[in-house]
């Protein structure tokens, strides 16, 4: 597939602090595409992403790669806060939950699977360090949600993927506490998360739980972490290294 842009230059960036390393993808969560380009483009608004993917497949560049655009907020993946100054930012135009979240069209992605390829040419982003913008600011963000297809993507080369495997184990959930909660903690942690292990289940590990499962298990967005999850965790691990 050839790349083609359609320029659409955003005041609203800065200079980085280091080379992008994380890609990070959201949904626009606004009523139509349009509306969410004005608003990246707005200098009241102080927000903007380097590019923006019409559903249709159209593709918008609206900050240079080699500036900080003003997607994430505050965040965090794998010993990074306030990953603005070391990511890329792509949003991708769909409603989201608040005004009508539906699948994303087949250009989109097929358009979003080649910017991913476009993007990693230029600059060293390891599969690990693709996210969405839920990973990265789990009490805050439900983009890119569940119906993001992150399985197609890994197909195609971009991001971890597994399967979520059968395993046994009692669900751990809201109230939990033990060395079953630390270690499963300790796991979110090194795959990138931030959530300090303490061995208590508490709200902010059941955020991080429902952004996982937005993620890496589509079919069970509650929170509760059951042997499967669990397991679908270790087994990512194992391939980010
Ligand atoms: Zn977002």
């Amino acid at each position: 597939m050839t790349l083609s842009f359609v320029d659409a230059p955003s005041p609203n960036f800065d200079a980085r602090t280091a080379p992008p390393e994380i890609l990070v993808l959201h949904y626009t969560g606004m009523r139509t595409g349009s509306e969410a380009l004005d608003r990246l483009r707005d200098p009241q608004a102080k927000v903007s992403s380097h590019y923006m993917v019409e559903e249709d497949g159209r593709i918008f560049r609206l900050v240079p790669e080699e500036r900080r655009a003003w997607h994430a907020g505050v965040s965090y993946w794998k010993g990074q806060r306030n990953i603005n100054g070391v990511s890329i930012g792509v949003e991708i135009v769909n409603p989201g939950h608040e005004f009508g979240y539906r699948p994303f069209p087949d250009a989109q992605i097929e358009a979003v699977i080649a910017l991913c390829a476009d993007i990693r040419s230029r600059w060293t982003i390891d599969d690990g360090h693709i996210v969405g913008h839920s990973d990265v600011a789990p009490a805050r963000k439900d983009d890119p949600g569940e119906l993001f297809p992150w399985k197609r993507l890994a197909e195609h080369g971009h991001g971890l993927w597994v399967d979520a495997p059968a395993a046994p184990g009692e669900p751990l959930k809201r109230g939990d506490d033990g060395v079953g909660v630390f270690a499963m903690q300790a796991a979110f942690t090194r795959l990138g998360y931030d959530l300090p292990p303490d061995g208590k289940f508490d709200e902010a590990t059941e955020q991080v739980v429902t952004a996982f499962q937005r993620h890496w298990r589509q079919g069970r967005v509650d929170g509760i972490a059951d042997g499967a999850t669990r397991a679908q965790l270790i087994a990512l691990l194992r391939l980010a290294g």
